[in-house]
């Protein structure tokens, strides 16, 4: 790292005695590498991924075989019975939001059951903003349940809300709050105690930031509907755009009527260019995705060595990419991202700073210099500038480009005298 980099000697130890702490989760993140990327292997051979599917259709897109073997691709991954992966899904709340949208309807009732929803779903359920075509607005009902203090599901009051409400919706990632991730063991007890007290409830699973950072998936736990980005975990930092949507037949089927119409649903729509990225994306993805978790607990055990707070600490299990770093004040947090965007690939020369934000009440600061716009499967980092000046660091394509960012950013803090070795 010093024959390229200027860092401070001190730096340099602390990061070797973190990778040296690191050693035994490197092995199990290793193991779910070498699981996940024959699991992928398998399905596309399968699925029979030939040279043809990753040629793309233009107009209506009308039996695209590239389209349809990469939704049986994204269903054997996914354990589910069909999926509805598409370069159409603007986002991953898009892809969310045609999941909503296409199994719930008037009356029903939605309960989340992981607290309030990753941000930008309140406005696609209702809970802010009026008569925008929410869910809200077309007389769908939305209650919440609160995780109990340790992190972990109400299972009783689940069980309890469970018999008069259509769908469970669950988060699996702590997205930016200081919650802990539910593991896919978690997301399968909190089902089983929704289907004990109503079988035909929807479970379905906020799966962004979690894909392939375990051996078994929501859906293969219990959950009928999962969906996710593509410029995230799935997409291997190769796919330029998309999400996906994957779980029970009937369900995936509703929402493929969602995204384009009625009758039609997922028969229909042109593939262009795209395929041989997704392709491609999928397939890389379980040792990028690896990646991005060495880089989130090196980033740990580093940043604890160094005396701050961080979670999940190093030797915590992991169900997603996400890191947080307490970084104790403003100043500290704004060298922390300044530092992370110093080892970004791509506009390296940056220097982000805070600012006001549509839909955030604080200032916010974000570190990204990614080859895809906003991907978040590369080194990022975003952080409100509010107590406990909380930075979560996400990403990494690869683990010694993710390390280096890391490092990077405590030597922008000592460079500023934001740190005492
Ligand atoms: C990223 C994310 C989403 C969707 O965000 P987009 O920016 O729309 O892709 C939803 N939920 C969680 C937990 C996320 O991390």
């Amino acid at each position: 790292m010093t024959d390229f980099f200027d860092i401070d000697p001190r730096l340099m130890e602390l990061a070797r005695r973190a990778e040296e702490l690191c050693r035994p989760a490197f092995e199990r993140i290793g193991r779910v590498e070498e699981y996940n990327g024959q699991k992928v292997l398998s399905a596309f051979l399968r699925a029979g991924v030939s040279e043809a599917h990753l040629k793309g259709t233009t107009g209506y897109g009308y039996d695209d075989r590239g389209r349809e073997g990469l939704d049986q691709v994204f269903a054997l991954i996914f354990g589910a019975e069909d999926a509805l992966v598409r370069h159409t899904f603007v986002s991953g709340t898009h892809a969310l939001a045609t999941a909503l949208f296409g199994v719930l309807r008037p009356g029903d009732t939605m309960v989340s059951v992981t607290g309030a929803p990753y941000d930008t779903l309140e406005e696609t359920i209702g809970i802010r903003g009026e008569n925008t075509g929410s869910l809200m607005d077309f007389g769908v009902k939305y209650r919440q349940i609160e995780l109990l203090p340790d992190g972990s599901p109400d299972y009783e009051a689940i069980a309890a809300a469970a018999p008069s409400a259509r769908m469970i919706y669950l988060q699996r990632s702590r997205g930016y709050s200081l919650r802990p991730s539910l593991s896919v063991e978690t997301i399968g007890r909190a089902a089983r105690a929704a289907k004990e007290a109503n079988p035909k409830v929807i479970v379905m699973v906020d799966n962004c930031y979690g894909e392939l950072v375990e051996e078994r998936e929501p859906t293969q736990a219990g959950a009928d509907l999962i969906a996710g980005s593509l410029i995230k975990n799935p997409g291997g930092g190769i796919a330029p755009t998309g999400g996906y949507i994957a779980g029970r037949k009937d369900l995936v089927e509703l929402c493929g009527y969602r995204l384009t119409c009625p009758g039609m649903g997922k028969e229909v729509g042109c593939t262009l260019d795209t395929l041989r990225s997704m392709y491609q994306g999928i397939f890389f993805a379980p040792t990028v995705v690896a990646s991005a978790v060495r880089t989130a607990v090196f980033a740990a055990a580093f940043y604890q060595l160094l005396g701050f707070g961080v979670t999940p600490a190093w030797d915590e299990p992991r169900t997603d990419i996400i890191q947080s770093v307490l970084t104790g004040s403003p100043e500290t947090l704004c060298a922390f991202c300044q530092g992370i965007q110093k080892g970004a690939p791509v506009d390296s020369f940056v220097t982000p700073v805070p600012w006001d934000m549509p839909g955030y009440d604080s200032q916010v600061i974000m570190a990204a210099g990614a080859f895809t716009m906003g991907a978040s499967i590369e080194l990022s980092a975003d952080a409100p500038l509010r107590e406990p000046y909380a930075a979560w660091l996400q990403g990494g394509l690869t683990y010694p480009t993710g390390k280096a960012g890391v490092i990077l950013s405590a030597q922008e803090m000592l460079s500023e005298g934001l740190l005492k070795l």
